[in-house]
């Protein structure tokens, strides 16, 4: 795999990765604390040739530095899975246990049926283990919340809701991903669109926490939609706690994503990984195109993410064969863990 050094964090400091050790994966008989002051020591002797082996020794004791065997991987999936309970099941055996569910529009979908498929899967999710993390809530006009004009918008508002109870049968679960627009936004409305947006998630945030005990987690785009930029982002859900951040590693366009990742830092709560070319979305396996993984995996470490890895891979080229899709998932984060061992080592070398 190619790992570009071009974006390499200089910034980073070896104490911070230190202060986000997740306290259930520390050694019993090390405090975050302790870990943390050791691993201060270590940066705070700087470039003035402190011993490597104090260096390996902190690596042995600090599981920061080597945290990603704890997470947990995740996929998402179509509502419309065929054999789910079959394709659940070879996904677990390979080690994925999260799914993220992609519902169906109701205007493409009878309601009879999407309710059967609900069904179906809760049951098979609680037959083979897998746990259903979040939903993606279908995109178009019809479910875009950021239209400036007020009838349109409660139509969206009203298909979004519909989604959120139609997804109960799934639950309890833990996001549901929006987008903040359909597409194309035109430029000379964007800022209507924007501002019809927040007025929506001031609403539909603590609502949707209320009545569905789910948080929206809202989609950085690509393209014309809103979100495509960090600083849009901060614009969109900066002040409203009430919403999270799904940060798609293949959607931006005009900014690296680990520069979306160290912008938005905690309020990225939930994740879709995948690769691109840095033209347009592609959904491609991370290591087939130029997203700097490691620096990425850094900065959701260091801003004390706590998700699963959920990968939002095209299942299109596997010809439905869930086997080869889950063993290239699982064989590719284990080379992802590996580049960031690596990325990590530099960034303590180059200190
Ligand atoms: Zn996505």
């Amino acid at each position: 795999m190619k790992y570009s050094r071009r974006n390499f964090i200089k910034t980073a400091s070896i104490a911070t990765v230190g202060s986000f050790i997740p306290a259930d994966i520390l050694p019993a008989n090390k405090s975050a604390l302790q870990i943390n002051d050791n691993i201060s020591k270590i940066a705070l002797t700087g470039n003035c040739g402190y011993d490597t082996s104090s260096v390996e020794k902190a690596l042995n004791v600090n599981p920061a530095v080597m945290p990603l065997t704890d997470w947990k991987l995740g996929t998402s999936l179509s509502l419309t899975t065929p054999d789910i309970e079959k394709n659940m099941l070879i996904l677990k055996e390979a080690g994925i246990d999260y799914v993220e569910v992609g519902m169906h529009s109701s205007k493409d979908m009878e309601l009879a049926k999407i309710i059967t498929l609900v069904n179906d899967y809760k049951k098979a999710a609680n037959i083979t283990g897998i746990n259903i993390w979040s939903i993606h809530i279908p995109f178009g006009w019809n479910f875009d919340i950021s239209l400036p004009d007020p009838i349109l918008r409660e139509r969206s508002r009203q298909e979004i809701l519909l989604t959120l109870k139609l997804a109960k049968g799934l639950g309890p679960y833990q996001k549901a991903i929006l987008h903040p627009s359909y597409e194309p936004i035109d430029e000379a409305l964007r800022t209507a669109h924007i501002a019809s947006f927040r007025t929506s998630m001031k609403e539909l945030g603590p609502l949707v926490e209320e009545e569905y005990n789910v948080r929206l987690a809202i989609e950085c785009l690509p393209r014309t939609c809103l979100g495509n930029s960090a600083s849009e982002m901060m614009m969109l859900v900066g002040d409203i706690p009430s919403v999270d951040v799904c940060m798609d590693t293949n959607h931006l366009l005009n900014e690296k994503t680990e520069y979306f990742a160290e912008k938005l830092n905690n309020r990225i709560q939930t994740i879709h990984v995948s690769d691109y070319d840095g033209i347009d979305e592609r959904h491609w396996l991370p290591g087939k195109g130029i997203i700097n993984f490691p620096a990425v995996i850094n900065a959701l470490v260091k801003s004390g993410y706590k998700g699963p890895f959920m990968y939002e891979v095209s299942i299109n080229d596997y010809d439905n064969d869930m086997q080869s899709f889950a063993n290239d998932l699982v064989s590719v984060w284990k080379n992802l863990i590996k580049g960031y061992e690596a990325y990590i080592k530099r960034e303590i070398e180059d200190k």
